[in-house]
């Protein structure tokens, strides 16, 4: 762990000015990832900007029928707050899937879009880790990588993003508002994580010294035909080896609207428009769902340790479209 500066902050402007004036500047919120990382001298700040104190605290209704949450909204509050487990349950599911208790109670919506993967290799300062290193390799590639991706991975890094509400997020389609010194702009969800490439430093695209205000929802939330399935190791406090946000509208039995995103495969929630797309207009039945699914795998590429996470998440798909479809997730 290294000696570094410390400021609090009031207000967001104060933030962001005291975040610009060091390079090696880092915002602190509610410190359920960056700590560990400081901790283990995986994160080196030169200054900590606390923005635990700033009013980003709200859940406000928006003008478009959606939400706003406010970047320093606990997951906790998030999870259970009662409009969000009424018009969002698919988001209220994906929080509860993560973590603990108490790492909900203070990990902020902002933190958790950032926070970074739990490859081992990266955790581990004596190896080589190009995340971590830029340049300096990828032991995961031929190590093992029981844990990492399937889907949209590099030669440089096949790392996946942890987050469960991330992938709720991204079938909700949800707006991230972020302000920095060139001031306000609205990314979309989708646009906000970034695949490995040949840059798998950068998690985001988030730009220098930019700070994520909010998490707008729009109107459309699903609550009739949703659910969040997570496989993983245990049955509590564990990351996702597979995980599946599906969201369905239905008219009778025929599908008119359908969102899938996958966690634990890939470098960020992952969608396949194309995808989804073969369930438009189509009877919700086992058969519609493992088209899409295979479509959604096609592409994916084992490691090794990992090829058990093909079959998986295609099975792992269906299962959750079914369980969407019949409703009883959300009752
Ligand atoms: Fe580092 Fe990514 Fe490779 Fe893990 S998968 S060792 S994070 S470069």
């Amino acid at each position: 762990m290294n000696r570094f500066a410390y400021t609090r902050a009031g207000d967001v402007d104060t933030a962001l000015v005291a975040h610009a004036r060091e390079p090696g500047a880092q915002f602190l919120a509610g410190g359920t990832n960056l700590v560990d990382l400081i901790k283990e001298n995986i994160a080196r700040p030169d200054r900590l900007v606390d923005i635990g104190r700033l009013p980003l605290k709200t859940i406000e209704e928006t003008s478009q029928g959606g939400l706003r949450i406010g970047a320093l909204v606990t997951n906790a509050d998030l999870a259970y707050h009662p409009e969000v487990e009424r018009r969002y349950p698919l988001l209220s599911k994906a929080i509860l899937a993560g973590a603990s208790p108490q790492l909900r109670n203070m990990a902020s919506t902002g933190g958790n879009l950032l926070q970074r993967t739990r490859c081992y290799y990266f955790y581990d300062p004596a190896m080589p880790c190009n995340k971590r290193k830029p340049g300096s390799g990828c032991p995961a590639v031929l190590g093992y990588n029981r844990i990492h991706a399937i889907l949209g991975t590099s030669e440089g890094c096949i790392a996946v993003h942890p987050s469960d509400m991330c992938v709720a997020l991204a079938a909700l389609e949800a707006v991230v508002h972020v302000k920095g010194p060139s001031g306000e702009r609205a990314i979309p969800f989708a646009e906000f994580h970034r695949l490995p490439g040949e840059t798998p430093a950068q998690d985001t695209t988030l730009g220098a010294h930019e700070l994520v205000t909010a998490v707008e929802l729009p109107a459309k939330g699903f609550p009739s035909h949703a659910t969040y399935l997570k496989i993983r190791d245990r049955e509590s406090y564990a990351f996702a080896l597979v995980s599946v946000a599906a969201a369905l509208e239905l008219d009778g039995t025929t599908i008119v609207t359908a969102r899938v995103a996958l966690g634990g495969v890939a470098h960020k929630p992952w969608r396949d428009l194309e995808a989804e797309a073969l369930l438009l207009g189509r009877p919700a039945v086992v058969a519609t769902f493992q088209a899409a699914a295979d479509r959604l795998v096609k592409e994916a590429r084992g490691f090794g340790c990992n090829d058990f996470k093909i079959e998986l998440a295609r099975r792992a798909i269906v299962r959750a479209l079914v369980t969407a479809t019949s409703g009883r997730d959300v009752r």
